[in-house]
């Protein structure tokens, strides 16, 4: 399936590691042409370099999505230097673990900046063009948490409920102007992010224990997922959740 990727610009951030890196390795390898946003140089580089030596086109962006400052000059910056983002996936790190009653009230404020904010803040700085251009792909990174809610993750729980009625009330809106807005809510997936949630050999084969699947899930895996919903045929594709879990979710719904 040809996803009409060739040739658009893209905008992926977290994107030095993990899930954020497979996704914009794979909208890369379908043409596209990428920056990618992470805090950090070295690893950006090296992602941006790994993407160019595989024959696509990528640019590295230093920012903190966190930061309104810094979400405002790397779209600046990208804008300046590839051109307005048609495919925006919105990314970044986890909020840090802890159940209701352990999080205090900066813990709180970080995370509503870091995974809520940064969402609203992107597609707030992307969005205009998208409209100007008739064409936009919204895709944010979320959780099976969204669908079961994980025990100990309350800021993940609570935050990207939010991040998930926020972007389902944007399809709405921007629907009928050939811009989609969309969610890949990733299971347990192999990645930095998981080792630090589970810290030892024993925890991780429990936990595979319980997907149906009976594997981690790979962030290619994910960036399959991501690439489809930023391609043109989900162009009839909006405020929608796709579950990439092994099958871990039992619920309907
Ligand atoms: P990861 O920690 O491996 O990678 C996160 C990326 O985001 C890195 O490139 C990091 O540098 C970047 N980043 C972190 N904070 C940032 C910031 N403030 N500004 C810019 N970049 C920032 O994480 P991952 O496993 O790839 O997960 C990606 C997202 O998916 C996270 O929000 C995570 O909570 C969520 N998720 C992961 C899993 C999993 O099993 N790995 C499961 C469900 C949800």
């Amino acid at each position: 399936m040809d996803l009409g990727l060739n040739g658009k610009i893209a905008l992926v951030t977290g994107a030095s590691k993990g899930i954020g890196l497979a996704a914009a390795q794979a909208l890369a390898a379908e043409g596209a042409r990428v920056a990618l946003v992470a805090r950090s140089g070295d690893a950006l580089d090296e992602a941006v370099r790994g993407i160019g030596s595989a024959g696509g086109e990528a640019l590295a962006v230093v920012g903190d999505v966190s930061r309104a400052d810094e979400v405002e000059r790397v779209v600046a910056e990208v804008r300046r230097r590839l051109g307005d983002p048609q495919v925006l996936v919105a990314n970044a790190g986890g909020p840090r673990a802890g159940t209701p009653s352990g999080l205090d009230e900066q813990a709180w404020a970080d995370a509503v900046q870091l995974t809520l904010m940064s969402t609203v803040r992107l597609v707030q700085a992307t969005l205009p063009a998208m409209r100007r251009g008739r064409w936009g792909r919204i895709v944010t990174i979320t959780s099976l948490s969204v669908r079961e809610p994980l025990l100990n993750l309350t800021l993940s729980n609570a935050l990207r409920a939010g991040v998930t009625g926020y972007i389902k009330t944007l399809s709405q809106e921007v629907a009928a102007e050939g811009i989609t807005a969309n969610n890949v809510a990733p299971g347990y997936t192999a990645t930095a992010r998981l080792a630090e949630l589970f810290a030892d050999a024993a925890a991780e084969r429990a936990l595979v224990e319980t997907i149906p699947a009976k594997r981690l899930g790979t962030p290619e895996e994910i960036a399959a997922a991501v690439a489809f919903l930023a391609s043109e045929p989900a162009a009839y594709v909006t405020g929608q959740t796709l579950l990439v879990d092994g099958g871990i979710v039992k619920s309907l719904m």
